[in-house]
């Protein structure tokens, strides 16, 4: 049996005494609920955050991290720096930064791998715009965007990582792909890695992001492929961040 994960994407939003109250909110209301939880804060709130969720079951997570372990990358943050922080899961590879940052299937990849190196689980986001589901491309694009990582890697790798399906033309627009819409897509990611190794595909965590929110959370995660959410707007409100963790 698969465990369920719910983990929030904070994005460049707030500061770090919203960071600690809103950290604070959600230690507050985790309950007996033995789903896993996390929450990817901006890195400068790495440590205020950290401090405290250190005793809860909350778990600690960024949303990206350098694709080479060290050196002259001005501007960059390592798994190894990161590592220090306690933290536990990467974004890689989401679409914001795919589309705003230049990210390539390639480079997703080098980032996945060097989260790993560092025993960070790299949460690798993957999805197809809108054109591209228009024109019936959505389960090559993802397998491509599976490949790139598997080409590097192998796909061992995915044995300490998570999936987020995540369509890009749902992400902060409101629109969430409906319960059946996901789960056709989770499927097939499911099926596709089983055909390269059953026992991962059978317990990697796939997650759907894009718009989920507490109205819409569980019936997205009653379906057989779901593990979990990645959810960006409504985890900046510890009430409805919540809410969805507790509708696994
Ligand atoms: C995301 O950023 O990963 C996301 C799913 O955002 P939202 O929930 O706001 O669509």
């Amino acid at each position: 049996m698969r465990q369920s994960l719910v983990v929030g994407n904070w994005k460049m939003n707030g500061t770090r005494a919203s960071s600690i109250l809103l950290s604070q909110g959600i230690v507050a209301g985790l309950g007996s609920n033995s789903a896993q939880i996390a929450v990817c804060v901006p890195y400068v709130f790495l440590a205020s955050v950290g401090e405290i969720i250190k005793d809860s079951r909350l778990a600690l997570g960024v949303q990206n991290v350098a694709d080479k372990p060290a050196g002259a990358f001005t501007g960059e943050i390592s798994a190894t720096m990161l590592n220090e922080f306690g933290c536990k899961y990467a974004l890689v590879g989401h679409s914001e930064r795919r589309s705003y940052y230049g990210d390539t299937n390639e480079s997703v990849a080098a980032r996945f791998s060097q989260a790993q190196a560092e025993n960070i689980v790299p949460i690798l986001c993957i999805g197809e715009t809108l054109e591209q589901r228009e024109q019936n491309q959505t389960f090559d694009v993802v397998n491509e965007q599976i490949d790139a990582v598997i080409n590097l890697t192998g796909i061992q790798a995915f044995n300490s990582a998570v999936i987020a399906y995540e369509p890009v033309w749902a992400i902060g627009t409101g629109k969430t792909a409906s319960d059946e819409q996901a789960q056709e897509v989770h499927q097939h990611i499911r099926q596709y890695i089983a055909a390269k190794d059953q026992v991962i595909a059978d317990k990697i965590q796939i997650l759907y992001g894009g718009s989920a929110k507490p109205d819409n959370a569980k019936g997205l995660f009653a379906m057989p492929d779901i593990d979990g959410g990645l959810i960006g707007g409504a985890s900046l409100d510890a009430e409805s961040f919540l809410k969805i963790y507790h509708s696994i």
